[in-house]
Protein backbone atom coordinates (compact mmCIF):
# COMPACT_ATOMS: atom_id res chain seq x y z
CA UNK A 1 0.00 0.00 0.00
CA UNK A 2 1.37 3.49 -0.18
CA UNK A 3 0.45 6.88 1.59
CA UNK A 4 -2.52 8.66 -0.23
CA UNK A 5 -2.21 12.21 -0.20
CA UNK A 6 -5.47 12.20 2.26
CA UNK A 7 -3.77 10.82 4.61
CA UNK A 8 -1.07 13.46 4.55
CA UNK A 9 -3.05 15.95 7.06
CA UNK A 10 -2.57 13.03 9.49
CA UNK A 11 0.82 12.99 8.84
CA UNK A 12 1.28 16.34 8.93
CA UNK A 13 -0.64 16.35 12.25
CA UNK A 14 1.81 14.05 13.98
CA UNK A 15 4.46 16.38 13.19
CA UNK A 16 2.89 19.42 14.59
CA UNK A 17 2.27 17.30 18.11
CA UNK A 18 6.11 16.38 17.67
CA UNK A 19 6.95 19.93 17.97
CA UNK A 20 4.27 20.27 21.08
CA UNK A 21 6.44 16.92 23.13
CA UNK A 22 9.50 19.43 21.78
CA UNK A 23 8.09 22.63 23.25
CA UNK A 24 7.42 20.90 26.26
CA UNK A 25 10.91 19.82 26.48
CA UNK A 26 10.11 16.36 25.55
CA UNK A 27 11.64 14.37 22.91
CA UNK A 28 10.01 15.22 18.97
CA UNK A 29 7.59 12.56 18.64
CA UNK A 30 4.14 12.20 17.77
CA UNK A 31 1.15 9.87 16.63
CA UNK A 32 -2.29 10.01 15.69
CA UNK A 33 -4.99 6.81 15.73
CA UNK A 34 -7.23 7.18 12.77
CA UNK A 35 -10.20 4.96 12.40
CA UNK A 36 -11.60 2.91 9.16
CA UNK A 37 -13.84 5.40 8.31
CA UNK A 38 -10.75 8.63 8.44
CA UNK A 39 -12.22 9.83 12.05
CA UNK A 40 -9.65 10.53 14.72
CA UNK A 41 -9.13 8.20 17.69
CA UNK A 42 -6.90 9.57 19.42
CA UNK A 43 -3.53 11.46 19.15
CA UNK A 44 -0.56 11.85 21.38
CA UNK A 45 3.39 12.71 21.71
CA UNK A 46 6.07 11.69 23.71
CA UNK A 47 6.10 12.37 27.55
CA UNK A 48 9.03 10.94 28.25
CA UNK A 49 10.55 13.97 30.26
CA UNK A 50 8.46 12.93 33.11
CA UNK A 51 11.24 9.93 34.00
CA UNK A 52 9.29 6.81 32.52
CA UNK A 53 10.73 6.23 29.32
CA UNK A 54 8.12 3.85 27.92
CA UNK A 55 5.88 7.20 27.44
CA UNK A 56 6.01 7.02 24.14
CA UNK A 57 2.65 8.02 21.62
CA UNK A 58 2.25 5.02 19.66
CA UNK A 59 2.46 2.62 23.27
CA UNK A 60 -0.41 4.99 24.59
CA UNK A 61 -2.30 4.37 21.70
CA UNK A 62 -2.36 1.38 21.80
CA UNK A 63 -3.26 0.73 25.28
CA UNK A 64 -6.11 3.08 24.52
CA UNK A 65 -7.10 0.98 21.61
CA UNK A 66 -7.37 -2.38 23.58
CA UNK A 67 -9.15 -0.06 26.43
CA UNK A 68 -11.94 1.53 23.87
CA UNK A 69 -12.00 -0.37 20.24
CA UNK A 70 -13.44 -3.80 19.35
CA UNK A 71 -11.10 -6.31 17.82
CA UNK A 72 -12.19 -5.40 14.57
CA UNK A 73 -12.35 -1.82 15.16
CA UNK A 74 -8.70 -2.20 15.84
CA UNK A 75 -7.53 -4.14 13.03
CA UNK A 76 -9.08 -2.08 10.61
CA UNK A 77 -7.70 1.39 12.28
CA UNK A 78 -4.03 3.05 11.15
CA UNK A 79 -1.40 4.36 13.27
CA UNK A 80 0.32 7.47 11.90
CA UNK A 81 3.58 8.56 13.30
CA UNK A 82 6.48 10.98 13.25
CA UNK A 83 8.75 8.37 13.59
CA UNK A 84 9.03 4.50 12.99
CA UNK A 85 7.65 2.76 16.28
CA UNK A 86 10.73 1.36 18.03
CA UNK A 87 10.16 -2.48 19.00
CA UNK A 88 8.43 -1.73 22.40
CA UNK A 89 5.76 0.15 20.52
CA UNK A 90 5.38 -2.20 17.76
CA UNK A 91 4.90 -5.35 19.57
CA UNK A 92 2.39 -2.94 21.86
CA UNK A 93 0.99 -2.34 18.60
CA UNK A 94 0.68 -5.90 17.82
CA UNK A 95 -0.48 -7.54 20.81
CA UNK A 96 -3.42 -5.59 20.74
CA UNK A 97 -3.99 -6.15 16.77
CA UNK A 98 -3.70 -2.95 15.65
CA UNK A 99 -3.76 -2.45 11.91
CA UNK A 100 -1.45 -0.71 9.25
CA UNK A 101 1.60 1.98 10.52
CA UNK A 102 2.41 5.07 8.46
CA UNK A 103 5.55 6.98 9.51
CA UNK A 104 7.13 9.88 8.27
CA UNK A 105 10.60 8.77 9.28
CA UNK A 106 12.19 5.62 9.68
CA UNK A 107 14.00 4.27 12.95
CA UNK A 108 16.96 4.00 9.93
CA UNK A 109 17.32 7.60 9.37
CA UNK A 110 16.56 8.59 12.77
CA UNK A 111 19.32 6.45 13.92
CA UNK A 112 21.96 8.16 11.19
CA UNK A 113 20.59 11.57 12.50
CA UNK A 114 21.27 11.29 16.50
CA UNK A 115 24.66 9.37 15.20
CA UNK A 116 25.60 12.99 13.36
CA UNK A 117 24.72 14.37 16.01
CA UNK A 118 26.54 12.64 18.81
CA UNK A 119 23.70 11.09 20.73
CA UNK A 120 24.59 7.87 22.27
CA UNK A 121 23.12 4.90 21.36
CA UNK A 122 19.23 3.93 22.99
CA UNK A 123 19.59 0.78 24.90
CA UNK A 124 16.88 -0.91 22.86
CA UNK A 125 17.91 -1.92 19.24
CA UNK A 126 16.30 0.32 16.52
CA UNK A 127 14.78 -2.61 14.38
CA UNK A 128 12.46 -2.05 12.06
CA UNK A 129 8.64 -2.63 12.52
CA UNK A 130 8.28 -5.28 10.30
CA UNK A 131 11.28 -7.75 12.05
CA UNK A 132 9.31 -7.45 15.09
CA UNK A 133 5.63 -7.71 13.70
CA UNK A 134 5.52 -9.06 10.56
CA UNK A 135 2.06 -8.86 9.93
CA UNK A 136 1.91 -6.08 9.96
CA UNK A 137 1.34 -3.31 7.24
CA UNK A 138 3.91 -0.75 7.34
CA UNK A 139 4.19 2.02 5.16
CA UNK A 140 7.20 4.60 4.67
CA UNK A 141 8.87 7.16 5.15
CA UNK A 142 7.15 9.93 3.50
CA UNK A 143 9.60 12.43 1.65
CA UNK A 144 7.27 15.27 1.92
CA UNK A 145 7.76 16.10 5.86
CA UNK A 146 10.93 13.78 6.57
CA UNK A 147 13.23 17.33 6.49
CA UNK A 148 10.73 18.55 9.40
CA UNK A 149 11.05 15.72 11.80
CA UNK A 150 14.67 15.92 11.23
CA UNK A 151 14.93 19.26 12.24
CA UNK A 152 12.94 18.81 15.20
CA UNK A 153 15.62 16.02 16.24
CA UNK A 154 18.23 18.05 15.67
CA UNK A 155 16.71 20.99 17.68
CA UNK A 156 16.17 18.91 20.73
CA UNK A 157 19.49 17.47 21.02
CA UNK A 158 21.28 20.59 19.90
CA UNK A 159 19.52 22.22 23.04
CA UNK A 160 20.55 19.63 25.45
CA UNK A 161 24.15 20.32 24.82
ZN1 LIG B 1 8.28 3.51 21.12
Amino acid sequence: MVVKDKELPHLRRCVELAAEALEAGDEPFGSVLVGADGTVLGEDHNRVASGDRTRHPEFELARWAAAHLTPGERAAATVYTSGEHCPMCAAAHAWVGLGRIVYVASSEQLTAWLGELGVPAAPVRPLPVQDVTPGVTVDGPVPELTEQVRELHVTFHRGRR
